[in-house]
């Protein structure tokens, strides 16, 4: 089941991102098809994590960008139904684009030295790849 090794990876990187002072709450992540996970799958695998880690309430945000397809004939450019969907043009030629990332998108912390619940949103520096570790 590679969503637990993704889950403690992930882990591990966000904990870079949460200042020492920080709770973390909430992490999002974009996950395009192709890397077959199941989110499901990986939102069992973030609570067995979490659990386990000092922030036990730190929630997952997983994003899914829909597959897209593009035609090497016509050069249109869609979302599809299906994977195998053919070309208003004819062609059954279509080629998958992206769907491939696998990134951090965000880490929500809160501030526990503050009176008042501060949140803060730290956006992750650029995207944060993750495709090696699968
Ligand atoms: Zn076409």
């Amino acid at each position: 089941m590679h969503e637990m090794s993704l889950a403690i990876d992930l882990m591990e990187l966000v904990k870079r991102h949460v200042p020492p002072s920080a709770c973390l709450m909430t992490v999002t992540v974009r996950i395009g098809p192709m890397h077959g996970v199941v989110s499901e799958a990986l939102q069992w695998a973030w609570s067995a994590v979490t659990s386990q880690a000092t922030w036990p309430q730190a929630k997952l945000i997983i994003e899914t960008p829909p597959w897209r397809l593009s035609c090497p004939r016509c050069g249109r450019l869609w979302e599809p139904a299906t994977v195998d969907e053919h070309c208003t043009c004819g062609s059954v030629h279509a080629r998958v684009e992206g769907g491939d990332e696998f990134a951090l998108v965000s880490v929500d912390v809160a501030d526990l030295d503050a009176s008042v619940e501060d949140r803060s949103r730290h956006e992750a520096e650029n995207q944060v790849g993750l495709g090696t570790v699968v």
